[in-house]
């Protein structure tokens, strides 16, 4: 689901809630008066403290912690919370009712997203944390022909030497992403990055790796059959679910981790040969007064990494600035259908 309000997101959470033994804190509320809230579990295990929809307009970590919510029973402990930025959600924005990225205001917390995922770190002491992202379907494998469906990456704890608690954080991220690794590359091979480990200072997953708290960042991107990464979330489901049952293990092996290739970007999400030229074009998505739409832009790009749609029509178009916006509409009666599996 690419676009629901705040309120029926939340709903949909309480609903899992009572039916499935999570209870509700208040962390604060946004700059628009919406209350942000996460959902405890207390088992025994792992202590597992995981976010979603801190960037508005990334909602498929939300939908694979939803399921999750809806087990029956956790062995591990947990701490959710799926909708970290409200105003950002309901607008279906990256950033927060005040215009912060709050996955860069880890350290001067000046934002209540901020504050509440450290008050709920604070309160929770988590060994692992899970920070989950969506990207733009135009990143892919570096020498990869298709999308990068998901992203992966163990942060530094420290920009140049980290303590030992900080360095057996990272290590033991990236072991679990090399577990995770080897689940995903049955289905998804090709289809599978990870990020370089450049030190970011203000972002969460540095923050709390540099904790000693096992921090990974997954990206959700599309694939070619489901740009509205449905089944992507229903794999990240599974990865939560085996993480659940996960033991740490005496010897950790990061090596099937650290042999992805790596995210690069960008693609030509679409390229369409018309009678006097080239379009690259890529997708553009956008709530108005609640209602989702996704539409085509015009892209910068020429002739760049893989395409991900290439068409061809006897439509002229001539030479639309970048940045137009083309409606489907437009591009059907052009006699282009583009088929995205995009079930919003
Ligand atoms: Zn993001």
């Amino acid at each position: 689901m690419r676009y629901q309000s705040f309120n029926l997101r939340l709903a949909r959470l309480r609903e899992a809630a009572q039916n499935f033994g999570w209870q509700e804190v208040l962390l604060g509320a946004s700059a628009q008066g919406r209350p942000i809230v996460g959902f405890i579990q207390e088992g025994g295990g792992q202590r597992i403290l995981a976010w979603s929809l801190m960037h508005g307009n990334e909602p498929t970590g939300y939908e694979a912690i939803l399921a999750f919510m809806r087990r029956p029973k956790c062995e591990s402990s947990y701490f959710l919370l799926p909708i970290l930025n409200p105003d950002g959600a309901e607008a279906f924005t990256r950033f927060n009712g005040e215009g912060v990225d709050v996955n860069r205001d880890a350290r001067a917390q000046e934002s209540a997203e901020a504050r509440a995922l450290v008050m709920a770190a604070k309160r929770f002491h988590p060994h692992i944390a899970l920070n989950l992202h969506d990207q733009r379907p135009r990143f892919y494998p570096e020498a990869g022909s298709m999308p990068a469906t998901f992203s992966l990456l163990a942060p530094k704890g420290h920009p140049d030497v980290p303590t030992p608690a900080q360095q057996q954080a990272q290590i033991k991220a990236q072991s679990i992403l090399a577990r995770w690794t080897q689940l995903l590359l049955p289905s998804w091979e090709g289809g599978l990055a990870r990020f370089d480990d450049q030190f970011y200072p203000t972002a969460f997953g540095e923050f709390f790796q540099e904790q000693g708290i096992a921090t990974m960042t997954i990206e959700t991107g599309i694939s070619l059959g489901d740009w509205s990464r449905a089944e992507a979330a229903t794999q990240l489901t599974h990865l939560l679910t085996d993480l659940d049952t996960w033991q740490e293990e005496a010897v950790m092996d990061p090596g099937p981790y650290l042999a992805l290739p790596m995210n690069a970007s960008p693609a030509n999400e679409w390229v369409i040969h018309h009678v006097n030229g080239v379009l690259h074009l890529r997708l553009h998505e956008q709530v108005a007064a609640g209602v989702y739409s996704c539409h085509w832009m015009v892209d910068t790009w020429l002739d760049q990494g893989p395409t991900w749609m290439e068409s061809r029509t006897t439509h002229a178009f001539g030479s639309p600035p970048v940045g137009e916006v083309f409606t489907t509409e437009f591009l059907q009666a052009a006699g282009l259908v583009p088929d995205l599996g995009l079930k919003i």
